[in-house]
């Protein structure tokens, strides 16, 4: 096997319902980045059942050429013929990169396929490079529970793999009316990889935004005291038209939801304005919010690591501060 033959960063681009997942525009992002430094283009690998109608979108956001494979046994996501799927396209096209969301179906995925090519594959990354001597690929992530950050290299296999973690990422400005060409993989699926049926999905409706989507965070962490008080960072979220956010100690205690833990465990934010009230900044939370445009911090002790990462800082009792804004920002 020689690297020569091993071209173009290929993205696996997440649908479900046929609506493709943010992390995907954000990976077709980096994959343009990388796929520059690289010499080389953007293939943006869909697999699903009737998805011509995201072609115009892969292209707005990125991709230089599409790759599809369109089969009823590829709706809903099924491990098996989406890694029968990827594996084919892996040996037939040969690419030199292959990057997947970290979202339970890419971290379903990507372990499936690396061991079917054989190729290496590092999980939750949070950055992305291109070695300059050797063109190959240089992926960070979090290693010994999130105090360093590993960065590993692929010197010996090809395809190199990673998953990245959603919100990490940032999208390209996306280029409306673009065309890209289109090809059909020519993967026939058969009865030997349709061995599951989904007998029924059922969808956890919420009618909370997503804090990865969220322009404003208001998250509060163990100092806030106890759960009643997280009332007290919704109003100013409300007042502040934002989400209410949470360290993982409010998570582990009880106070709050896991779908709003930021950091390491949870998830990755990057909102204009972030105020974390009592919060120290362990190392695992930065790691989830310190891209935010804004960071404020609320923190009775002056040397809270904290304040390292804030643009703004106010040492002092949340409990106090957090109604005190709520009112002042009412008023204005
Ligand atoms: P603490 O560290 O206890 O800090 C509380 C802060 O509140 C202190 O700075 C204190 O001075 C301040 N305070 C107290 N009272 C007040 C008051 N009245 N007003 C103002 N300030 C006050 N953590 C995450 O958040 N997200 C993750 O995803 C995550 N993943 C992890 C993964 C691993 C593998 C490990 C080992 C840990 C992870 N952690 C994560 C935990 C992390 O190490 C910290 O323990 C956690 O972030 C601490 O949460 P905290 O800042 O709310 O609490």
């Amino acid at each position: 096997m020689s690297f020569e033959d091993y071209k173009g960063v290929y993205v696996f681009v997440q649908q479900v319902d046929n609506k493709i997942s943010g992390v995907s525009f954000e990976l077709l992002g980096k994959a343009k980045e990388l796929a520059k430094d690289m010499d080389t283009e953007v293939t943006a690998v869909l697999l699903g059942y009737k998805v011509s109608s995201l072609y115009d979108e892969l292209a707005k956001w990125g991709a230089d050429k599409i790759l599809v494979v369109d089969d009823p046994a590829l709706e809903p996501y099924t491990t098996e013929p989406y890694a029968y799927c990827m594996n084919y396209i892996i040996k037939n096209y040969k690419p030199s990169v292959v990057l997947y969301g970290a979202t339970a179906i890419g971290r379903d995925l990507a372990p499936r396929v690396s061991a079917r090519v054989k190729t290496g594959l590092t999980a939750d990354c949070t950055k992305l490079e291109v070695d300059p001597e050797t063109k190959g690929l240089r992926m960070t992530r979090p290693a010994f529970g999130g105090n360093i950050m590993a960065t590993i290299l692929c010197p010996e296999h090809r395809p190199q793999m990673a998953t990245v973690r959603p919100g990490v990422m940032q999208k390209v400005k996306p280029q409306a009316g673009r065309k890209v060409p289109v090809e059909v993989a020519d993967v026939k699926l058969g009865a030997e990889q349709k061995n599951v049926d989904v007998v029924e999905v059922i969808k956890k409706i919420s009618d909370k935004i997503d804090i990865q989507d969220a322009k404003i965070l208001v998250a509060g962490g163990r100092g806030m005291g106890k759960e009643e008080n997280f009332k007290l960072l919704k109003d100013l979220a409300d007042v502040l038209g934002g989400e209410v956010a949470s360290s993982r100690a409010c998570v582990d205690a009880g106070w709050c939801e896991k779908d709003i833990q930021v950091g390491q465990t949870g998830k990755t934010v990057r909102p204009n304005l972030y105020i974390a009230c009592g919060i120290s900044g362990a190392i695992q939370h930065l790691a989830g919010m310190e891209e935010s445009d804004v960071i404020v911090a609320i923190n009775k002790d002056s040397y809270a690591p904290i304040f390292e990462v804030a643009d703004y800082g106010i040492v002092g009792d949340a409990l106090k501060i957090v109604p005190e804004l709520t009112s002042k920002l009412k008023e204005a």
